[in-house]
């Protein structure tokens, strides 16, 4: 393919943004970035200066001097907050269950928001997200949301933790996502939701490779 364009992927929590976007932006050759992972950093600092996380105005200070930077390594993606590998602490479950309330702080959607726009600028990205195609990039040349049944995002979830040795219930999971999205949705500002000009797609009952043949076969499309 000639031009090199934005994909923005959006969906809900466990909906298998990540794996998906990472397939398509190596079959592309092109960049990708986990938007989540950067309100995740946010949210980790702020957690481990002890900054009191409703207290909006020294949120943003902190954020205006972070720096976050992504780092691509084979199929594995490393987050460095002002150099620091943050990485797996970013993944926890605290960092996990306060992201949403960073992230719904007008002034730290700007300043992420702003360090999006700078990495997609020349185009070549696979962006996933929340609001990339709503927010960060309305223009982007294709537009995914992706989705899954509740059920089914709270399964692929548990088995995920479960390979990594840890147990929890699957009912606790299906709360938290239920309880994640419902906030991610109704927020004042740049809330989840699909893009007019998304493509929906359900993967239910589709394998991770059915769908980025899916996502690939519209980009080809062009
Ligand atoms: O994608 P992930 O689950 O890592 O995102 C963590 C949180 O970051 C989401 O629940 C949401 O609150 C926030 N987020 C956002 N906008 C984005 C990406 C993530 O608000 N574009």
């Amino acid at each position: 393919m000639r031009k090199k364009i934005i994909v923005a992927i959006d969906g809900p929590a466990g909906a298998g943004k990540s794996t998906i976007a990472k397939i398509v932006a190596r079959e592309l050759g092109y960049l990708y970035i986990d938007t989540g992972a950067m309100y995740r950093a946010i949210t980790w600092k702020a957690m481990a200066n002890k900054i009191d996380l409703h207290d909006e105005r020294k949120i943003v200070e902190m954020s205006k001097k972070t720096g976050i930077k992504l780092e691509q390594l084979d199929d594995k993606l490393k987050i460095f907050v002002d150099g620091k590998n943050v990485s797996e602490k970013i993944r926890s479950e605290n960092v996990t269950k306060n992201t949403n309330t960073i992230s719904a702080i007008q002034g730290v959607r700007k300043i992420l928001r702003d360090k999006q726009r700078l990495l997609g600028r020349t185009g070549g990205v696979v962006m996933e997200g929340r609001d990339i195609g709503t927010a960060v990039f309305p223009d982007a040349e294709k537009k995914f949301y992706l989705d899954a049944k509740p059920k089914e995002r709270a399964l692929r979830r548990w088995k995920e933790l479960k390979a990594k040795g840890k147990r929890v219930s699957l009912k606790k999971i299906a709360e938290a996502i239920r309880r994640r999205d419902y906030r991610d949705r109704h927020r004042g500002i740049s809330p989840l939701k699909k893009a007019k000009d998304a493509i929906v797609i359900d993967s239910t009952s589709l394998t991770q490779k059915l769908v980025a043949q899916k996502i690939l076969s519209e980009i080809y499309d062009l």
